[in-house]
């Protein structure tokens, strides 16, 4: 059975901390925020760009886009100015995990950035596929994650169709599914069930 994008992208999520194929563990570490005056530090952003084996500029350039603000990496710490809730890094690094790190074909993380005359790709080192990186349409949600219930009515914007035809949309950890829509629509749905970390909706007219 051939998975889906989003099934796969789910179990990278669910399943981050499943051994691989090389019997190590993938597991990012946990986000460790606190405040410091008017900014938010990042406590253990060094941890985190290192389990990603990623450089720790596009990482953190990912992170000021998404958050929208100003702030400089200081040493293993990152600081962000204003204040900025976990939640929010959660959804983050989980967003960058999911566009950056993630194999879409065999979900494993052993994979490296190459460019190929000039396009970003994702290239696996586990499978030897090679994907284009994906171009996010707007940005995370990151606002919202806990305002995603059964019953509750949300506003969420569409990333793309999935092959059996519905909107996918992501609210902080969650992959939402809506039918009768395109990808860049924004929608007001209705929770109707919520299945571990995917949620399906109905479109509300
Ligand atoms: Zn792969």
């Amino acid at each position: 059975m051939v998975e889906s994008y989003e099934e796969m992208l789910q179990k990278a999520y669910a399943g981050i901390d499943e051994p691989t194929d090389t019997g190590e563990r993938f597991q990012v570490p946990k986000t460790r925020v606190y405040l410091e005056g008017k900014t938010t530090v990042l406590e253990n952003f060094g941890d985190i760009v290192d389990t990603l084996n990623r450089e720790p500029d596009h990482l953190m350039k990912y992170m000021l886009g998404e958050l929208g603000t100003a702030g400089k990496t200081d040493g293993v710490r990152a600081v962000f100015n204003g204040k900025f809730e976990l939640s929010q890094f959660e959804a983050i690094v989980k967003g960058y995990v999911a566009d950056y790190v993630i194999c879409t074909e065999c979900g494993r993380p052993d994979t490296k950035l190459v460019k190929d005359e000039r396009v970003l790709m994702l290239l696996c080192e586990a499978c030897g596929s090679k994907r284009p990186i994906r171009k996010r349409k707007g940005k995370i949600d990151t606002s919202s994650a806990s305002a995603v219930e059964e019953g509750k009515e949300m506003e969420v914007s569409i990333d793309s169709i999935s092959k059996k035809g519905d909107g996918v949309a992501h609210v902080g950890k969650y992959i939402l599914y809506v039918s009768g829509v395109k990808v860049g629509q924004k929608v007001k749905v209705r929770i109707t069930r919520i299945s571990g970390q995917v949620a399906f909706t109905q479109k509300i007219l």
